[in-house]
């Protein structure tokens, strides 16, 4: 049978990432730039106070103290946000504030405190006496001391953080380009499936994969198209295949009728409408994992179950959402002990486990009943155990990869 590198390579090979758009600042926490960015201004864009003062000479009051305080003139008032218009000269000062632009002349800035004047007066004062001595440069923040023009400040694929946000604005960039979202058509399949909100009649379930699958895709990045339920004959696949096409879908993710049972008819649409590439791999839980294309799109058939939606869904899906955000398609693991056996039947296997930190040492124990169906496991668990394929018996005290469905620490 297919080993999952093999399929993953074979599914990765067929996915390219997608175009650039550009969005508003305000719209783009999570995405991933698509363009290296340079600094089109210094920051800050000129000579400034970091303090509430007096601009002066600092030659003026080289020799200034308590004791022996040095007069100055004040000759104009600079507020934040206007541009000072005199030019500061021997024994004169000019008042300044906070972000405020050095005037001309000056060198230097004496913080408020340092003078006689305990704290900012509303009217200018016509004099001041300084108590202590600055250096040239001192309280003077000065231009692009934090980013120079032309320095590349942030790199294409990284994903925008807040403080990304905070520089590009603080460099007058208003749009930035980012990776378009990958658009994943989501489709259920089965007869038997009803929403949430509708009556349990006899023999009806209800659809959970319509929920968790584009929680999944958004957290990953893309854009979930919710398609629905197909029911289990061909032309209500048909119909929601010839959907997910004309939506302009970038990846078609369909759940349950890939098995071998009589009502599974979606191979047999795919094989019709586009191509099936190959629908199994040596995978647990998730072996009937269907891959083939519609019109050159991806099209990824999940096993029906929940959790075997959601391992197929980590290891086949979310790499295809990735590859198209120009993100790196390799997913972080953590060495974990065992703090118990656990079992496998030779497949490549994705075990929902607990963590915990025990002794500074990541342990792993199994969540409980393991079977595909059985969802309430997964719910439990902080990430999936990978064994390995072939090896059908961990011990306890092994050490084994993990993905965590979250970094903490
Ligand atoms: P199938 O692949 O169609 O044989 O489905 C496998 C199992 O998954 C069956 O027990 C289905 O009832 C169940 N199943 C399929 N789709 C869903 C869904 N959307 N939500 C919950 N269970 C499902
Ligand atoms: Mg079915």
């Amino acid at each position: 049978m297919l080993a999952v590198e093999e399929a993953l390579r074979r599914i990765l090979a067929t996915v390219q990432p997608l175009h650039t758009e550009t969005i508003g600042l305000h719209e783009a926490l999570g995405r991933v730039l698509g363009v290296d960015v340079q600094a089109s201004y210094d920051l800050p864009p000129f000579d400034n106070s970091s303090m509430d003062g007096f601009a002066v000479i600092a030659t003026d009051v080289a020799g200034s103290s308590s004791s022996n305080p040095v007069t100055l003139h004040v000759i104009e008032d600079i507020p934040a946000g206007k541009a000072p218009h005199m030019t500061v000269r021997h024994g004169q000062a000019a008042r300044i504030m906070t972000g405020a632009p050095m005037p001309a002349g000056a060198d230097a800035v004496v913080p408020v405190e340092q003078t006689d004047q305990s704290r900012m007066s509303p009217e200018m004062p016509a004099s001041i006496k300084v108590v202590q001595r600055v250096k040239q440069g001192d309280y003077v923040r000065p231009i692009g001391e934090d980013i120079k023009r032309g320095e590349t400040v942030l790199e294409k694929g990284q994903v925008l953080r807040p403080a990304d946000l905070g520089v590009l604005a603080g460099l007058g960039v208003s749009q930035v380009a980012v990776m378009a979202r990958p658009k994943v058509a989501v489709i259920s399949n089965g007869d038997e499936l009803v929403l949430p909100h509708e009556p349990l009649t006899p023999g009806k379930i209800r659809d959970m994969n319509s929920y968790f699958l584009p929680a999944l895709i958004a957290e990953a990045g893309g854009e979930p198209l919710l398609l629905g339920i197909a029911r289990d004959t061909a032309e209500s696949v048909r119909e929601k295949l010839t959907l997910a096409v004309e939506q302009g879908a970038n990846l078609i993710l369909s759940s349950a009728g890939v098995s071998v049972g009589a009502f599974d008819v979606v191979k047999t649409v795919l094989d019709e409408m586009g191509s099936v590439e190959f629908w199994k791999v040596n995978l647990r839980p998730g072996k009937p994992l269907t891959f083939g294309q519609i019109q050159g799109i991806c099209f990824l058939g999940l096993p029906g179950n929940p959790v075997s939606a959601m391992v197929t869904f980590d290891v086949f899906a979310r790499p295809v959402i990735r590859k198209m955000l120009g993100l790196s398609v390799e997913m972080p693991t953590r060495m974990a002990t065992m703090g118990e056996a656990m079992t496998s039947d030779g497949r490549m296997t994705f075990a929902r486990v607990r963590l915990t930190r025990e002794n500074g040492d990541l342990v792993a124990y199994s969540t409980g009943n393991q079977s595909s169906g059985v969802i309430s496991s997964m719910v439990k668990a902080d990430g999936l155990l990978i064994i390995p394929e072939g090896v059908r018996e961990v011990k306890m005290g092994d050490r084994l990869a993990v993905r965590p469905f979250r970094f903490e620490d």
